[in-house]
């Protein structure tokens, strides 16, 4: 597209793995014209969270993808060919793929793609009755029948918390460079995100760590990931279709049973805590790491020492620590990007914030159905705690470009095979009476 004002068939907004995603497929179908949009000048994937030892939580093989074309040459293990590290990669054995090579991975697949535009922000976008117009600060606007709004998750600040440099969010911690040392820290959050700040913290020097640690969570304990072939069935298109058919009450209670599914601690990550807590308080005498589960943050507040930080237990009983530096490992919410506000009022919002997604991952919006608007990582309602994985995205782009394109670009093999779990009474089951036996 480079620089000049052009008409395509699908824009998408954002470039992290699932437009990526939605960008590798289309890219194998030689008749739909894509651009993609990112505003950063580089595709990182959360760079202030990459820690060098942290890892993906699910397999490399659930890439941009595999799941529905592995012979697209976008995938992780011709990422692994083309730079010339195959053999050392299976040398290596691991177990899983840490985020940087992951994030390298996307990077290299984003460079690659003649779709995608970095460092190209979508400042504005409106509907002129047939189709949708980008605008950018410094580039020509882009004419486009659909849209692809992949611009991720925002970082949850909790209510009554001022941030600033000593109280932030987890998402900046590698790029604020806090100084610790000596320093009370408290790290606020019991997932995967608040256990691998407080690893990286007790894996500090003695003199670069803290004074104190104090690790707060909501959750009543530290819960690790549930995981196994069994639950895995979750990540699955037929549990997905399953999803879709239940009711929201049904679809709620279900969300909240496969919370640690796909939202607990890695394993591996809460036995390294473990053991360097057992170090830490029997081996070397040191009692400065406090652990509070059960408590809800209701206030942080600078007070002149250092932060007061406010929470309220399940039995309503509030309690008060201090600390230097607050770390909000607070998670995500869902949010409808700035670029989207003139079509604010024409789409329909979850109560979370997330787009409210119909068939095919559309938003549903009041403009002709030729326009869609698809919404990516905004189901976690519509389709289940699914959603905001990478395991589905690849399945996910499929579905979207099958819908564009209005034919099968992608087949969905998957689904059209006898399930492995059948997560639905069968029809002919209604009919079984119980028969008599015995005399
Ligand atoms: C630390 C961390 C680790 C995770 N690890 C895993 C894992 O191991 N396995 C798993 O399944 N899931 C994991 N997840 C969950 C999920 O896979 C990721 O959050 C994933 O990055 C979501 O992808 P996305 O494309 O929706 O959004 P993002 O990755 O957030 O990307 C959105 C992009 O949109 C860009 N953007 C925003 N607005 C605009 C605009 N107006 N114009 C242009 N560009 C814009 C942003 O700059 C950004 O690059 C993890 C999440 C986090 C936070």
């Amino acid at each position: 597209m480079n620089d000049e004002t052009k008409t395509v068939d699908l824009a998408g907004i954002g470039l992290g793995p699932f437009n990526l995603s939605l960008a590798a497929l289309a890219d194998g179908i030689p008749d739909l014209s894509a651009a993609f949009f990112e505003r950063s000048p580089t595709v990182s994937w959360h760079a202030g969270l990459t820690f060098s030892d942290a890892v993906l939580q699910t397999s490399p093989l659930k890439d941009l993808v595999t799941p529905v074309c592995p012979t697209n040459r976008w995938s992780f293990l011709n990422y692994l060919v083309e730079n010339g590290r195959f053999y050392d990669f299976m040398a290596a054995r691991f177990e899983t793929v840490s985020r940087q090579e992951f994030s390298d991975y996307l990077a290299w697949a984003a460079d690659g793609l003649s779709s995608t535009h970095l460092d190209a922000g979508v400042e504005d976008i409106d509907f002129t009755g047939n189709q949708f117009r980008l605008r950018f600060k410094d580039r020509p606007d882009c004419y486009s029948r659909a849209l692809a709004i992949g611009t991720g998750r925002e970082p949850l600040i909790p209510a009554n918390v001022v941030t600033g440099p000593d109280c932030f969010h987890a998402s900046q911690y590698l790029h604020m460079h806090p100084d610790i040392a000596g320093r009370r820290v408290a790290v606020i959050g019991g997932g995967q995100s608040g256990a691998e700040i407080v690893l990286h913290l007790l894996q500090q020097d003695d003199r670069m760590s803290p004074d104190s640690l104090s690790w707060i969570s909501r959750r009543d304990g530290f819960w690790t990931l549930q995981e196994g072939g069994l639950v895995d069935q979750f990540f699955t298109p037929d549990y997905l279709e399953s999803y879709r058919s239940m009711t929201p009450e049904l679809q709620a209670r279900a969300l909240s049973s496969q919370k640690f599914a796909s939202d607990g601690l890695t394993p591996s990550t809460a036995d390294a805590i473990y053991r360097l807590l057992y170090q830490r308080r029997h081996l070397r005498n040191r009692e400065d790491v406090f652990l509070y589960p059960g408590r809800e943050v209701v206030q942080v507040q600078a007070n002149g020492r250092g932060q007061t930080i406010v929470s309220r237990a399940s039995n309503d009983r509030r309690e008060a620590l201090e600390a230097d530096i607050v770390i909000l490992a607070t998670g995500y919410r869902a949010a409808v990007p700035g670029c989207l506000r003139r079509l604010a009022g024409r789409l329909a919002q979850e109560p979370d914030g997330a787009l409210a997604l119909g068939d095919n991952y559309r938003a549903l919006w009041d403009g002709p159905s030729e326009n869609p608007i698809y919404g990516l990582n905004h189901g976690r309602r519509s389709y289940g705690v699914i959603d905001p994985q990478l395991s589905m995205a690849a399945w996910r782009s499929a579905v979207i470009l099958n819908d564009v394109t209005g034919r099968r670009a992608y087949g969905l093999g998957e689904t059209e095979r006898q399930p492995m779990v059948a997560w639905e009474p069968r029809a002919e089951t209604l009919g079984w009476e119980p028969r008599m036996t015995g005399s």
